[in-house]
């Protein structure tokens, strides 16, 4: 039934608005590329709009689409508001969130975070897919549109697909991850160019902070399985920082024989930003959750604590037992 509204509502309305969440990642441009490739597809009018500026490595996949970062002076019109990869209002920023809440419009979510909050008329919410864009390629699967895929849809569905499942080793990847993968690459996708256009652009100095990081700033807690590593904003400064260079980074600690839960800490102008990662048994969105006004997937959330690093730290680590 939802199947059957969605496909009247897109084929009905020609003004897509197309939004993702704040500080967006490698699912949440490859979604709105996809979502975006696939408006013009269908000859729509569309206009992704970010809640800040996406990370410099993710603006290439954005070139040749209509984008811009949110305004509260502007006055957006639109028939329909795509929300994907995000499954609250509360997940763009108070300013965007409240130009959300107040849009009369359409408001359809494609997502695969769980718990989705009741924020759109169309819900759709698939919290065992392993990206946004394989919820996507679900939906298309499920309308009978895989053929209106083309190359420029699957650059932006491979781009979520790589980088939500740390390409392709988590346990989200299923058999039908692999399928869509496999149509993909039919349709002449060059994978290693996106791989490339990922992971191999590096600056030195981020892998320098990177490198300081481990080696200087990160604390194990063997009794626990978990390590933490934390950033001031003058270390951040001392090298150089720019948007994206700390992502993944919170991923080494699971890489450390006999441990599986890892946090990373970053200070910034707002107050604490903390990356929250874990494999096995181990979840830590709860955590997160209850903690620090966060969320997220089972083995992947964030929170953010209002207050200095040295809070943030001495707070997380009362709580340790308990994580
Ligand atoms: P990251 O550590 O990469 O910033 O975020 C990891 C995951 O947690 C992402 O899938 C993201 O959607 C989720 N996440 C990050 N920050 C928040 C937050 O403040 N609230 C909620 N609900 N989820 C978050
Ligand atoms: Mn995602």
């Amino acid at each position: 039934m939802t199947q059957d509204l969605l496909l009247e509502t897109i084929q009905s309305q020609n003004n897509w608005l197309i939004t993702t969440h704040k500080g967006p990642d490698g699912d949440a441009v490859g979604s709105v590329v996809a979502w975006a490739a696939y408006a013009k597809q269908l000859s729509k009018d569309y206009l992704i709009i970010f809640p800040d500026q996406p990370a410099a490595y993710l603006c290439p996949f954005l070139e040749g689409y209509n984008w811009e970062v949110f305004s509260v002076e502007k006055a957006y019109g639109g028939d329909l508001l795509f929300a994907l990869d995000y499954n609250a209002a509360s997940r763009v920023g108070e300013q965007m969130a409240a130009w959300f809440e107040q849009q009369t419009l359409t408001k359809i979510m494609l997502d695969h975070h769980p718990n989705p909050a009741d924020f759109v008329q169309i819900s759709i919410s698939i919290p065992t897919a392993c990206s946004t864009t394989e919820v996507i390629y679900h939906v298309l699967d499920d309308l009978q549109q895989l053929d209106q895929i083309d190359l420029a849809m699957a650059k932006g569905l491979y781009l979520g697909l790589m980088t939500d499942t740390g390409s392709f080793r988590f346990p989200s990847v299923s058999s039908y991850t692999h399928r869509m993968t496999a149509h993909l690459l039919t349709l002449g996708l060059e994978q290693h160019l996106i791989h490339e256009a990922v992971y191999d652009v590096n600056s030195v100095t981020r892998l320098q902070l990177r490198g300081y990081a481990i080696a200087e700033k990160l604390k194990l807690f063997p009794a626990q399985r978990l390590g933490i590593m934390s950033l001031t904003k003058e270390e951040l400064k001392r090298f150089a920082y720019q948007k994206g260079d700390t992502e993944g980074l919170v991923n080494v600690i699971l890489s450390i024989e006999g441990y599986d839960a890892g946090v990373f800490l970053m200070e910034t102008e707002e107050g604490v930003k903390l990356s929250f990662r874990s494999k096995g048994k181990r979840f830590v969105n709860a955590f997160a959750q209850a903690h620090f006004n966060g969320g997220g997937h089972q083995y992947a959330a964030g929170g953010f604590h209002e207050g200095s690093l040295i809070e943030a730290l001495t707070k997380l680590e009362s709580l340790k037992e308990q994580l």
